[in-house]
């Protein structure tokens, strides 16, 4: 079939197999250009099959020769509907790590269930006995817990007050002015569900009690904090309570792990176009505003270039992991440099539909939201009859 991009506002429906290929080979191709990584070994990825979580994967695989196990909630093609654009991704992933004669082996299905998790064992037990480092990538709108077995929805609301402020709709470069009610009790509850630090608790104890974390593990997590304009929305609101709650996860685990020189951490990254924070209302013009200043500095990162820095600044290579003993590492340093924040928010108040393109880079953003499907990707015959059946090699 000819696969095309679907878009109902920041969700695209389809994804296109070659393009998704060429985008990871890109990540490989930057990966295999750096200084070779001196650890992890053994890898657990949960989330591994988009944005950071994939970086991530790629990273460990093709900067420091390690074993990966993704885990990932990805759909297959079906009839004249395309795979999602992780499976497409991982489906490239696992070929690329054969071909480099590296172990790998992926799993799909809900990382909150106790089933993934004991299937995730059982693989490690058969195929690697130990993990030296697990990476918790997981972005959802829905958990179910295994216990109870409510299902929580997780919302993007400020918490306390509603609040205003400028927004753009990315494919028409139209800004507008948004405000958000206030979540409830329940909402800020059913998001840290979700987004909090529980479920990643769950896997390190897991994985502990079933003999296969490594002594000296090191687990991390990912977080966000940004720019003041948005904390009402993110920070400070609901979702940012889930993060508080990742940030304590982090510092209990370290406790934990730390009896056998394991470290857990949660790394606080760069705001970056992923499916994720597209859906997040302000971030894209933030994304945008925010990409044009550091694209001008030299400073802008991609997931793959943040994930290759995280490695090799702070968890391997002889790195600090996180200043002061702290539980957070910090790459977000150059986002929030002082000069580039005073730039983004010099923009943002001038910011309106017919100035976008002159301070901002929605160029850029659009070009990475259809790369995030596989769409936009140089060499890429988009008229071309393909299949959108493709089989992910070594799936479990
Ligand atoms: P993403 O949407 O690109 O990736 C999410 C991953 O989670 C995918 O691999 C998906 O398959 C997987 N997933 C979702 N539900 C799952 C389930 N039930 N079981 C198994 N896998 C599941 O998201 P992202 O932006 O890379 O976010 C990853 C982490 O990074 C999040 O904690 C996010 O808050 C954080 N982060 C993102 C940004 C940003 O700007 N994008 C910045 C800082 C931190």
């Amino acid at each position: 079939m000819i696969i095309q991009p679907k878009t109902r506002g920041f969700i695209c429906t389809t994804a296109h197999p070659e393009g998704c290929a060429r985008q990871i080979q890109e990540q490989i191709d930057f990966v295999k250009a750096q200084k070779k990584l001196t650890g992890p070994v053994n890898v657990l990825v949960i989330g591994a099959s988009t944005g950071y979580g994939l970086a991530s994967r790629i990273t460990a695989a093709f900067g420091a020769g390690a074993n990966t196990i993704g885990v990932f909630f990805d759909k297959a093609a079906e009839g004249a509907r395309t795979a999602s654009a992780g499976w497409y991704n991982s489906a490239a992933f696992e070929q690329a790590a054969a071909q480099q004669g590296l172990k790998s082996h992926s799993i799909v299905g809900d990382a909150f269930s106790d089933a993934i998790k004991t299937k995730t064992i059982d693989l490690i037990k058969a195929e690697y006995g130990t993990v030296d480092l697990v990476v918790y990538s997981v972005a959802s709108p829905r958990r179910t817990h295994p216990v109870t077995g409510e299902t929580f929805s997780s919302v993007i609301k400020p918490v306390g007050t509603a609040y205003t402020n400028k927004t753009m709709n990315f494919h028409t470069g139209e800004v507008s002015t948004v405000t958000i009610e206030p979540a409830t009790e329940d909402e800020v509850r059913q998001t840290i569900a979700v987004m909090g630090g529980e479920d990643w608790g769950m896997w390190i104890d897991q994985l502990q009690e079933a003999g296969v974390l490594a002594d000296g593990a090191t687990t991390v997590a990912y977080s966000y904090i940004g720019p003041k304009i948005t904390h009402p929305i993110y920070r400070d609101g609901t979702i940012g309570q889930a993060k508080n709650d990742l940030e304590q996860t982090a510092i209990a685990l370290n406790e934990k792990l730390n009896a056998k020189g394991g470290r857990a951490f949660v790394s606080v990254n760069k705001a970056l176009v992923t499916q994720s924070s597209s859906a997040i209302p302000v971030v894209p013009l933030y994304i945008s505003a925010l990409y044009k200043v550091m694209k001008e500095k030299e400073l802008h990162e991609n997931c793959i270039q943040q994930m290759y820095r995280l490695f090799s600044d702070h968890l391997y290579n002889g790195g600090e992991a996180a200043a002061d003993g702290s539980h957070l590492i910090r790459i977000d340093d150059w986002e929030m440099r002082e000069d580039v924040q005073i730039e983004v928010m010099r923009r943002w108040s001038e910011l309106e539909t017919g100035n976008v393109p002159e301070l901002a880079d929605l160029e850029g953003y659009r070009e990475d939201f259809f790369h995030l499907f596989g769409f936009q990707t140089e060499g890429v015959d988009y008229e071309a009859d393909t299949d959108p059946a493709v089989e992910i090699p070594n799936q479990v």
